[in-house]
């Protein structure tokens, strides 16, 4: 078996209320342009042939038929806000075909909390056909993934605790407004990063643009993806005001990541 790199999808680019927002008549709302259409953010990597989500967006459905996802052998939990996991319970056609159970990685609270919202799965007989089969696995350090190794990259959300992860010399850093000091070591060398960059303005819990932007250089990937958009930020536009080698993410963007 070759090691031939990942394979990234962007699912969704846009922040937990979707692009177009409902009932907003802004410029980007409007727009004719497919990349300010945004779903809910989350992200597809595929390698070794197993398809590994991370996180299970409110739109998820719709991005899986958009994507033809067609089985899903592991996912990947940033973090449990709404809209990172509102699509949980659609995993289920996966297993009622398959049979077989999905594992779930997250750091421990994060886990915590989507048992709580998410009770009636977990609290079920997994062998009932309208609920997921789901493994619940704590990730707190590197683990072995289908043969590659994954590690958690801790991360500030305001003041709530999130992880990034990296796989080979991908890493996916969404929903954060800090880096804290020893998840820099874990960042060096990287072929391809997916950042936070929410918007112009400021945020509480998100980097917006220009932070994201500084973030970017420091870590120094050869290509860096800003994700988690807002209805502020009108991609053909703001493109052209970044510095090369960053751009922002688009609903349905694919691109292979090379190993380094
Ligand atoms: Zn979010
Ligand atoms: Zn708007
Ligand atoms: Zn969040």
């Amino acid at each position: 078996m070759t090691s031939a790199g990942l394979e990234l999808t962007i699912l969704g680019s846009g922040t937990s209320t979707g692009i177009p927002v409902i009932g907003c008549d802004c410029p980007v709302c409007n727009s004719k342009d497919p990349r300010d259409n945004r779903t809910r953010c989350s992200a597809l990597v595929r390698y070794a042939g197993k398809t590994v989500l991370i996180d299970t967006a409110t739109d998820f459905r719709q991005q899986a038929l958009r994507e033809g996802i067609a089985r899903v052998d592991a996912v990947l939990f940033t973090h449990a806000h709404a809209d990172h996991v509102h699509g949980l319970d659609d995993l289920r056609v996966y297993t009622a075909r398959s049979r077989e159970a999905i594992p779930i990685y997250g750091a421990d609270p994060t886990l915590e909390a989507i048992g709580k919202v998410f009770s009636y799965i977990f609290d079920n007989d997994p062998e009932a056909g309208f609920i997921p089969r789901l493994e619940t696995r704590e990730a707190a350090g590197p683990f072995e993934l289908f043969g590659r190794s994954v590690t958690p990259i801790p991360l500030h959300h305001g003041g709530y605790p999130t992880q990034g992860y990296r796989i080979g010399s991908l890493a996916y850093l969404t929903d954060c407004n800090g880096i804290p000091d020893a998840s820099w070591e874990l960042l060096e060398g990287l072929d391809t990063l997916v950042l936070d960059g929410l918007r112009l303005r400021e945020h509480s819990t998100h980097f917006n643009i220009a932070q994201a932007v500084e973030k970017a250089e420091k870590i120094g990937a050869r290509r860096t993806l800003l994700t988690h958009l807002s209805h502020e930020v009108d991609h053909e536009r703001i493109s052209k005001s970044l510095p090369q080698g960053i751009e922002l993410a688009y609903d349905g963007q694919k691109l292979t990541v090379a190993d380094r």
